[in-house]
């Protein structure tokens, strides 16, 4: 079976980035699994950490369903030091035996441009870890990254994969409605209107250019 893997830093990043291509390659039968570095407990500080943890949990895989994703996995790492952890936690080797598993054709993770540290922690990370499994063992797959904060990038000139997402624009609406912690929340209502709206702005731009209705544009990495 073919597969999809995607590495993101916070439960909701997958479907805000790549939700719409995660849910067509799922229609065309490959296998999509998330794998998501922290549980995104610096959302919610006034919360117990465990108590977030599940909320997220139960958030994640509620929007994998609506997706028909495969898996959603955690790595449990602290939110905002992802960077501290990747040596202290193995993260490399578990980023290897994830690719090793599942081999996946196409990666998809963060920007090389994303604003946000933990975003941009996890894209060198998955980098690091497929870079080192190609020159070990001849690994091969297509990595892409995908913005969650930037609304348009047209600094960089890498190749781009388009995905005409018209048909399953609603389908990535209905996931992102899934995460209700980060929806009702309201110190992070503002902040989360952004984002949703960035969602409809770039789907909608990225289909002007593209010539179709909805479009998700990844640059290719790898
Ligand atoms: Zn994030």
């Amino acid at each position: 079976m073919k597969s999809i893997v995607v590495f993101c830093a916070h439960s909701d990043d997958q479907i805000l980035g790549a939700g719409g291509a995660m849910a067509k390659f799922a229609k065309k039968g490959y296998s999509v699994d998330t794998h998501i570095f922290s549980y995104g407990e610096l959302s919610h500080p006034h919360y117990k950490k465990d108590y977030i943890k599940d909320i997220r949990i139960k958030e994640s895989e509620e929007a994998n369903k609506v997706i028909g994703g495969n898996k959603v996995e955690f790595f449990g790492l602290t939110d905002g030091q992802l960077n501290t952890e990747f040596n202290t936690k193995n993260i490399y080797s578990k980023i290897k035996s994830v690719l090793k598993e599942t081999k996946p054709k196409i990666i998809f993770t963060h920007a090389i441009d994303d604003m946000l540290p933990d975003h941009r922690s996890v894209r060198r990370a998955v980098l690091r870890a497929y870079d080192e499994l190609h020159k070990e063992e001849g690994f091969e797959a297509e990595v892409y990254s995908f913005d969650v904060w930037n609304i348009w990038n047209t600094k960089r000139d890498t190749p781009v994969l388009v995905v005409d997402i018209s048909e399953e624009f609603k389908t990535k609406i209905k996931a992102l409605h899934c995460f209700k912690s980060q929806i009702n929340l309201f110190t992070h209502a503002y902040f989360v209107n952004i984002l949703y709206l960035g969602v409809y702005i770039k789907g909608f731009l990225y289909g002007l250019r593209y010539k179709t209705k909805f479009a998700e544009v990844y640059h290719k990495l790898r």
